[in-house]
C-alpha cells in the first residue's frame, strides 16, 4: 500500500510571529503516526530553517521550488543541493502559480520529467520513490471549487496508467498521486477514500487557523 501524503503548501504567506504559531498548533496535532502518513510543511525559503528548527520531528519540511541544475551565477535562485545541505527532504516543483504568474515552463522547473496527457517525456528520475505527483486543478485552486471525488479518481487513474506504460508497473503501482485544489476539513474524507487519491496538496486550508486567531484577535 502507497503512504498517505499530506502537504501543507503556505505558498507567499507569513510572518516570523505566525510561522511560529503555526508549528506550535502542528506539534500539538494528533495524527496517525508517520509510519501510516507523511506529513509535510513547505514554507517560504526564508522561514525553512526556522520551521525545521521547532517542527517535531515526525513532520518534515519541503521547499516550495528549487534551482534544479548546479549552483553558480543565477542571483536570487536557491539550488537543490542547498535544500539538501540544510536537510530539506522535499521541494514543490513546477507549481502552476509559478507557471501562470511566473512564466515557468517545464524545461526550466522540471527538466527531467513533464508529464502532460498523451505528452510524456521521462528523463533522469533516479529514485522513483523520491517522487510525489500532485495534480491540481488549475480551477480549483484557491477558488473554493474542489474536484469531484469522481474527477480526482478519474484522473488519478489515468495518470497512474501514463507512469504504467511509460516507466514500468513497478513505478505506477508505488508512486504517490495526491490532489490538490480547495481541499479541506470537510471535502477530504471522501476524496482520500478514491483508490487512487493517495493524499493532499493543501494550501489555503492548511493556514486557516492563523486567519480564525486573526478573527479572534480583532473580536
Ligand atoms: P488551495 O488549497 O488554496 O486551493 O491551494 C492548492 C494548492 O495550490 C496547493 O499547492
Amino acid at each position: 500500500a502507497r503512504k498517505f501524503f499530506v502537504g501543507g503548501n503556505w505558498k507567499c504567506n507569513g510572518t516570523v510571529e505566525e510561522v511560529k504559531k503555526i508549528v506550535t498548533v502542528l506539534n500539538e496535532a494528533e495524527v496517525p503516526p508517520e509510519e501510516v502518513v507523511d506529513v509535510v510543511v513547505s514554507p517560504p525559503f526564508v522561514f525553512l530553517s526556522l520551521v525545521k528548527s521547532l517542527l517535531r520531528s515526525d513532520f518534515q519540511v519541503a521547499a516550495q521550488n528549487c534551482w534544479v541544475r548546479k549552483g553558480g551565477a543565477f542571483t536570487g535562485e536557491v539550488s537543490a543541493e542547498m535544500l539538501v545541505n540544510l536537510g530539506i527532504p522535499w521541494v514543490i516543483l513546477g507549481h502552476s502559480e509559478r507557471r501562470l504568474l511566473l512564466g515557468e515552463t517545464n524545461e526550466a522547473s522540471f527538466p527531467y520529467v513533464s508529464l502532460n496527457f498523451g505528452n510524456i517525456t521521462i528523463g533522469r528520475i533516479l529514485d522513483w520513490n523520491n517522487v510525489v505527483l500532485a495534480y491540481e486543478p488549475v480551477w480549483a485552486i484557491g477558488t473554493g471549487k474542489v474536484a469531484t471525488p469522481t474527477q480526482a479518481r478519474e484522473v488519478h487513474t489515468a495518470l497512474r496508467k501514463l507512469l504504467h506504460d511509460n516507466v514500468s508497473p513497478e513505478v505506477a503501482a508505488s508512486t504517490r498521486i495526491i490532489y490538490g485544489g480547495s481541499v479541506n476539513g470537510a471535502n477530504c474524507k471522501e476524496l482520500a477514500a478514491q483508490p487512487d487519491v493517495d493524499g493532499f496538496l493543501v494550501g489555503g486550508a492548511s493556514l486557516k487557523f492563523l486567519q480564525q486567531m486573526d478573527q479572534s484577535s480583532e473580536e
